[in-house]
């Protein structure tokens, strides 16, 4: 099979679908690799990387579009790279097609075979190729959030770990599943005294188990939470539920029992954040504050980091991207259903029935 890669188009996307090493894979199964130049660069991946790994060039994306079988991507193809789909060509990717009936009509469209990152499912319920992105969300949180708590930025003055003599910052992170998990290690790792709100008894058992003095977990009951953030230096939001916009967990009216220059981390942004007074930023700006609460709401976080992402996302793609290439996705698909549960269209028609409900059509 020729595997293709374009560059991402996104505005300030720098993360690239295929890194050098899965490209090196793929060609020792036998594939041919075609990525077009320059697509590594955001990540920290030259040229010469893939054509090391065994890859072949391209200069534009209709080059790449027009001659490979499967394209492999990051981010859902914008209106351009769309029309370059065709009939038979599979497309692995990110979709996110239930708010986008744009690209949803445009996919059904191209007659191509699309399979969305993130509907994949693994044994545990999880869905396995958005875990690495909720991961790095997670450990930059309190990076992101140390950065705003200086003076400078707005913030309280406070430094995470204290020094001797001084004591920590105190985080409280609501939501204790991927991106909480991992905030609150980063956290505790700084030196901050971190608790984890939850609604999952069961979580918390498994966090207390695993974790075990290293961050404390409290219950998030509407008083519990309330009286966390009140005492907290930096408060980051990480809850979700499933398919559902982020439920409000804190008002604006509860900003004014907070410190002055306390910070806001809302992880949940891209789900419209857990806090109120919430609105998506941008990375060249961050940060905003109300009532004197500074509020960091980054939708795309990971992209802060690209070549971390980017090799963090090639990871968990690799053994879908090699399986698709080696069995065809028919045959890849029959035989495993977590990858099955990742076909969202497929040769005129949509295959995904919560994207049919969201927008109204039949699935
Ligand atoms: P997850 O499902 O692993 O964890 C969510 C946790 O929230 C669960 O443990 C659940 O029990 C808990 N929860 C649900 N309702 C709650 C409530 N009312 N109070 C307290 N806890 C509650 O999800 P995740 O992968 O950790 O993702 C968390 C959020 O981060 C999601 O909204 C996700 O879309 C977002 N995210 C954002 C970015 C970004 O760049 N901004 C990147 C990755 C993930």
């Amino acid at each position: 099979m020729k595997i293709g890669c374009p560059t991402e188009v996104k505005p300030q996307e720098f993360r690239v679908g295929l890194t050098p090493n899965a490209a090196h894979e793929a060609v020792a199964h036998g594939h041919s690799v075609i990525v077009q130049k320059g697509a590594g660069l955001g990540a920290g991946f030259t040229d010469e990387d893939y054509t090391a790994a065994g890859a072949a060039l391209a200069d534009t994306a209709a080059e790449v579009f027009a001659s490979a079988d499967m394209i492999v991507k990051v981010k859902e193809p914008q209106a351009p790279e769309r029309a370059m789909l065709r009939e038979g060509q599979v497309l692995f990717t990110y979709l996110h097609l239930a708010p986008d009936p744009e690209q949803t009509h445009d996919l059904i469209a191209s007659g191509a075979t699309c399979i969305a990152y993130e509907t994949v499912t693994d044994d545990r319920g999880g869905l396995p190729l958005l875990a690495p992105m909720s991961e790095v969300a997670g450990r930059l949180a309190p990076q992101v959030g140390a950065w705003s708590l200086q003076k400078a930025n707005g913030g309280r003055g406070v430094l995470m770990g204290g020094v001797p003599g001084v004591g920590p910052a105190k985080v409280a992170v609501i939501g204790g599943g991927v991106v909480g998990t991992h905030a609150a290690r980063v956290a505790a790792g700084m030196g901050a005294e971190v608790t984890v709100l939850d609604r999952s008894l069961s979580r918390m058992r498994y966090l207390d188990d695993v974790f075990g003095s290293v961050f404390k977990t409290r219950y998030a009951s509407a008083g519990n939470t309330a009286e966390m953030v009140a005492e907290a230096d930096m408060v980051i939001g990480a809850v979700l539920i499933p398919g559902a916009a982020a439920p409000k967990l804190v008002s604006r009216a509860q900003l004014s029992t907070m410190k002055p220059g306390a910070v806001i981390v809302d992880v949940a942004i891209d789900q419209g954040g857990c806090f109120e007074t919430s609105k998506a930023t941008t990375h060249q700006d961050p940060i905003y504050e109300v009532d004197g609460i500074v509020h960091y709401c980054v939708a795309n976080m990971p992209g802060a980091v690209a070549r971390t992402s980017t090799i963090a996302l090639g990871n968990a793609t690799m053994p879908f991207m090699l399986a698709l290439a080696d069995k065809g996705w028919k045959k890849a698909c029959a035989d495993d259903p977590h990858l099955l549960a990742g076909l969202n269209v497929h040769a005129g028609k949509l295959t995904y029935a919560a994207v049919g409900e969201a927008l109204g059509l039949a699935a």
